[in-house]
């Protein structure tokens, strides 16, 4: 099946493919059961644009978004698309702090999901107690809750929490996770929400927990950082990516408009 559509007029073949690209992601996300109705957001800076990204107009259940559907929206938070529908201003501050701070950073996915609030809640956030947990932890900040962030000053505090990571842990609140791509992203925040769901869930069964050894969890955590850097084995997401939306494709089409 070709799924794929043109460009409407005024908007770039590159543009169009981000728009496609973010849509499937608003999707895929509620298909994993991490939306939360009309709330949270996900960003994609448009292609050749550093100072441009896209963003959900506020109304859209994320099974239904459209490439069509999103709105372009500038640093100073201009809307720059043809458009009648509003952004959510608290989405805006968490996505133009992060995707000013982070010129490799092309894609980011806020969520609030039970798992990753939850753990994102906890006084030491996420712990070393699985091999999920090492992986995400080499690459995760954490940022102090302030409030709904309506408030553009808001931006530095989240610029300096997210740093040179792939997920940020929004205290008392949810996870981001940043990647070069909407795939990347996308796996990072899948494999954060996995690692949040496994502490729960041995934390909730009460049950002993055999401890990893502290230099075994420093070994880890550095070779993580080594596999996930550009001299590791992969780019994350690369080959996830193509396939998830061969998925989309099978259970929710449509995305592409
Ligand atoms: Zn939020």
């Amino acid at each position: 099946m070709d799924t794929q559509t043109t460009a409407p007029t005024g908007i770039s073949a590159e543009e169009w493919e981000a728009r496609i690209d973010l849509a499937a992601c608003y999707r895929l996300v509620d298909l994993h059961g991490w939306s939360d109705l009309l709330g949270t957001h996900i960003s994609a800076r448009v292609p050749g644009e550093p100072d441009n990204f896209l963003l959900n107009p506020y109304g859209n259940l994320w099974d239904e978004m459209c490439a069509s559907d999103l709105i372009k929206v500038d640093m100073d938070g201009n809307i720059r698309s043809e458009t009648n529908r509003f952004i959510n201003p608290a989405g805006f501050t968490i996505h133009s702090a992060i995707l000013k701070q982070r010129p490799d950073v092309n894609c980011a996915i806020h969520t609030h999901t039970e798992a990753g609030t939850a753990v994102a809640t906890q006084k030491d956030g996420l712990l070393p107690l699985t091999q999920h947990a090492l992986h995400v932890m080499a690459h995760t900040g954490y940022a102090d809750y302030g409030g709904i962030e309506t408030d553009p000053g808001e931006r530095d505090r989240i610029s300096a929490a997210i740093n040179d990571h792939n997920v940020l842990m929004l205290r008392n609140h949810g996870l981001v996770t940043a990647g070069a791509s909407v795939g990347e992203a996308f796996v990072w925040m899948y494999r954060a929400e996995r690692a949040c769901r496994m502490q729960l869930s041995l934390q909730q069964s009460g049950a002993e927990v055999a401890p990893i050894d502290e230099a075994v969890i420093e070994k880890t955590m550095a070779l993580n950082q080594h596999l996930n850097s550009e001299k590791g084995h992969r780019t994350i997401g690369k080959h996830e990516w193509p396939a998830l939306k061969r998925k989309l494709d099978r259970v929710n089409p449509g995305y592409q408009n």
